[in-house]
């Protein structure tokens, strides 16, 4: 099993998510992006196919083990949040580990660029969370391009519809 301080971490207290539980549900560094002002600097992965990182179950007994370690100690968690340093709707065991994850009856949310918001499986996935937040930078695809240096047939137009469709049933 992967290292529970690598794939669960916190809580820490965010102004949206009150004490939120973070997931590292990929690795360090694979994102869809290669935004100017990344903090993880540019030697990013990138990539805009899904894949497998981490058996789910390893995710979900990594999180359960740290919130029984949390709650032990009388603190409270609002949310469990898939918030890693890179894109989490590149996990294709996405949908698995949110599943297993929400056993253990706490809000569960999920923090993502918006990139693969046009893949209909993504859109399925997210709408099982509790709170999701789709960010973007721009709304004209020039700034975009400048901004978040996207890979290669990502496209904002895509990305822009997407989030109509998925906010229209979520
Ligand atoms: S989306 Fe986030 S992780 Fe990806 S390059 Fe931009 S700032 Fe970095």
């Amino acid at each position: 099993m992967k290292n529970i301080k690598e794939i669960a971490f916190g809580p820490v207290p965010s102004r949206r998510l009150g004490r939120s539980l973070g997931v590292n549900n990929i690795p360090p560094k694979i994102c869809t992006y290669s935004c100017v002002y990344c903090q993880l600097g540019r030697n990013l992965k990138m990539s805009k196919i899904r894949q497998a990182f981490y058996d789910p179950e390893d995710v979900f007994n990594a999180v359960k083990i740290k919130v029984e370690d949390v709650l032990s100690r009388k603190e409270k968690i609002d949310y469990i949040t898939f918030v890693p340093d890179g894109e989490p709707t590149l996990d294709i065991n996405l949908g698995k580990e949110l599943s297993l994850i929400k056993t253990l009856g706490i809000k569960v949310a999920i923090i993502s660029n918006s990139s693969l918001i046009d893949n209909p499986d993504v859109q399925n996935e997210l709408m099982g969370f509790d709170l999701v937040s789709l960010k973007v930078d721009a709304v004209s695809n020039d700034i975009f391009k400048k901004i978040n240096r996207p890979f290669k047939g990502i496209e904002l137009d895509n990305i822009l519809q997407g989030i109509r469709d998925f906010s229209s049933s979520f």
